[in-house]
């Protein structure tokens, strides 16, 4: 779970991480109030969308020349107007895609002078499963970007979880960064406390960028991108509550309150399985005849009669499926179950789409016969290749 700039910046704030001063902005007429509050002589309004890229970011049906969603002013009054112009525009970045993100709430922070903007970033690393820090003198840019043409500006070593932070640590990332005096026992204090935080607090991704020094030779966190790992939400209640629904997907949403691992993709045959690895088989076999999964779905091993129908409603619900493939193994999961959760489901939204269903497993003769009765218009399969090519012929002609 991905939370907003604001509220990553105000638990950085409470575990002692050095960040600005600013008012999370809901409504227009708040703006003035928040800016108000706030000391000069330069403020930043940023509209708070859970993407990265907002300063280079443009508004939707926005004239040519107009800036995004970064905002520099230089009075309460002009932090006003840009807090006013922003808010309720959708935002397009390069990490949105083109349809961009409605921009529900603004931030407005007090302004930095800036002397270097650096990169930071605390991730768990697959690879050694470990927590490690990125880091890199090139701020303010796309990390890929310095990957792919500079990576030796980028450092990036894991923490033994056994010893945990170490000072040597903060100051390996000090002296890779070239800062100097002072700055390097605030970085070692600073990445002590951003790697506890990341810990404590169950945290999948942590991105500061830029890590700036000021004007006056402080580090300072000027930006905060941040995601949870959802598993581990039950045992932070507090963070559970800055979950902004608004900026998820609908269909994935939705998916989430009937529980079923449902994750949104780009093509025409929406698929509904039982299991990860037979989703993940479908979706592999869709693509080997020659066609593009719509989505990832697994209704999970004790599936129910309602949880079906949900399911079909979210992939109905999508414009871009053309057909629809159902996949079960019924092992725990009965398949006259399934049938029944179909049937019903196809009879409340309707059907448009060819839909193939392959059952296999426990019951599977009733659940055959089940989709047999119905009289709907159901292309039955027997095995996972055939499915495939009916569901991809019957898309595609
Ligand atoms: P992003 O574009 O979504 O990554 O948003 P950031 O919070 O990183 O802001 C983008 C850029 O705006 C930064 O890289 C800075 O150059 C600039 N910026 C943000 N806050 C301040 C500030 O307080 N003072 C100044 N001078 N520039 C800022
Ligand atoms: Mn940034």
């Amino acid at each position: 779970m991905n939370i907003h700039e604001y509220q990553a910046k105000a638990l950085l704030r409470d575990y002692g991480a050095p960040v600005s001063d600013g008012r999370v902005v809901m409504r227009a007429e708040e703006a003035k109030t928040a800016a108000g509050e706030l000391e000069g002589p330069l403020w930043v309004v940023k509209a708070q969308i859970h993407a990265g890229g907002r300063g280079k970011g443009h508004f939707k049906e926005a004239g040519a020349g107009e800036k995004g969603g970064v905002r520099l002013a230089k009075s309460v009054e002009e932090a006003d107007e840009e807090a006013r112009r922003m808010l309720g525009r959708t935002l397009v970045t390069h990490q949105t895609g083109p349809d961009g993100k409605e921009v529900g709430r603004i931030y407005i922070e007090e302004g930095s002078g800036i002397a270097r903007e650096l990169y930071l970033a605390l991730l768990v690393d697959r690879q050694t499963s470990r927590v490690s820090f990125v880091c890199s003198t090139e701020g303010g840019m796309d990390i890929e970007e310095v990957a792919a043409e500079t990576p030796e500006k980028i450092l990036s070593f894991s923490v033994d979880p056994v010893t945990g932070y170490q000072p040597f640590h903060g100051r390996r990332i000090a002296f890779m960064l070239g800062l100097e005096g002072k700055q390097v026992k605030q970085c070692v204090a600073l990445m002590g406390t951003l790697y506890r935080l990341f810990v404590e607090k169950d945290v999948e991704m942590l991105e500061i960028n830029p890590l700036i020094v000021t004007d006056a030779g402080e580090l300072k966190c000027l930006d905060a991108k941040m995601g949870f790992d959802s598993n581990a939400l039950y045992r932070h209640g507090d963070i559970a509550a800055l979950r902004d629904e608004s900026e998820e997907d609908p269909k994935e949403l939705a998916a989430s309150k009937y529980d079923l691992n449902y994750i949104a993709l780009d093509g025409e045959i929406g698929c509904m399985v039982n299991g990860a690895g037979l989703a993940m088989a479908t979706m592999d076999i869709i693509k080997l005849h020659g066609a593009e999964p719509a989505n990832f779905l697994d209704v999970g091993g004790g599936a129910t009669k309602e949880k079906v129908t949900e399911a079909f409603k979210i992939i109905t619900s999508d414009a871009n499926v053309k057909g629809i493939l159902v996949n079960i193994f019924g092992g725990i999961m009965r398949c006259d179950i399934i049938a029944e959760g179909v049937i019903a489901a196809v009879k409340e939204v309707g059907l448009e789409v060819p839909l193939v269903v392959r059952l296999e497993g426990t019951n599977v003769e009733q659940g055959k016969a089940i989709i047999d009765q119905s009289g709907l218009n159901v292309i039955a399969a027997d095995d996972l290749s055939d499915a495939a090519a009916k569901i991809v012929k019957a898309v595609k002609g």
